[in-house]
């Protein structure tokens, strides 16, 4: 049985102050949510606030990002060791942001993940198509692709600590949710692809999260589908109002 992951990725909100609010707020709303693992990335500046809140309470704090070195001459990244020092738990890489705005190819998704793995993060590694691809019928090509890719390195202890999120890119911030269906067909089509990769034993333990306009209203359909094992949120993590109503659904 995967367990589900319920994941809000702040992009660039919530700083110090609104991060510890956040919190506060939270614990408030939610208390014994054992049967979920409850995730948020904020912004760097905003990791040792939100670890030292969530420190007696089970809930993973990740960055948004992450470079494949160590140290260097590499102005403006962020080094793994970084993170290692802040206690943070898992990473999100591959963003569709990081690929359309900062130009960041499969190659270099690929380098961090490794690299991830092998600090002992959890790597969330988000795809997904573009509204082009998807009208001009390419979106398994494109999820094959960012896929292949990925997991091109990866052995298969590797590749079952990985979490995928499938984030199409119209979906994002547009309020256009993809329909259970279209999810569930995406998902399939990805742990089928695992498992031609490695076996079915990965393909089974793999957790695919679902993202793109996930809001309150519209989790309890997505988070009921078969394939769906989680949601990374954008927009309606950033209140913990509507960030706890999405957890308890999944309760
Ligand atoms: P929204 O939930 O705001 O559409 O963002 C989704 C997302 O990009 C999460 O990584």
């Amino acid at each position: 049985m995967r367990k589900l992951f319920i994941a809000g990725n702040w992009k660039m909100h919530n700083g110090v102050k609104d991060t510890e609010d956040f919190f506060n707020e939270l614990f408030n709303l939610v208390s014994n949510y054992e049967k979920v693992d409850i995730a948020i990335a904020p912004p760097f500046t905003s990791i040792p606030k939100a670890v030292e809140v969530c420190r007696t309470k089970r809930v993973l704090i990740g960055a948004q990002n992450m470079y494949f070195e160590d140290k260097g001459a590499f102005t403006g990244e962020i080094s793994p060791q970084f993170l290692k020092e802040l206690n943070v738990d898992f990473v999100i890489l591959g963003h569709s942001e990081r690929r359309h705005i900062f130009g960041e190819t499969n190659d270099l998704i690929a380098k961090k993940l490794k690299k991830a793995l092998n600090e002992g993060f959890i790597p969330i590694l988000c795809v997904g198509e573009t509204l082009k691809e998807r009208e001009d019928e390419k979106t398994e090509t494109v999820l094959k692709e960012q896929v292949d890719s990925a997991f091109n390195n990866l052995t298969p202890d590797e590749a079952k600590r990985v979490i995928i999120a499938y984030e199409p890119v119209w979906a994002i911030g547009t309020g256009k949710t993809a329909t259970p269906e279209i999810a569930r067909d995406a998902h399939f089509f990805i742990r089928k692809r695992i498992k031609e990769l490695y076996n079915s034993i990965v393909a089974d333990e793999i957790r695919i999260l679902y993202g793109g306009s996930v809001k309150p209203e519209n989790a309890k359909s997505l988070l009921q589908v078969d394939q769906i094992d989680g949601a990374l949120i954008g927009g309606a993590s950033l209140k913990a109002q509507s960030f706890a109503e999405i957890i308890k659904i999944g309760m």
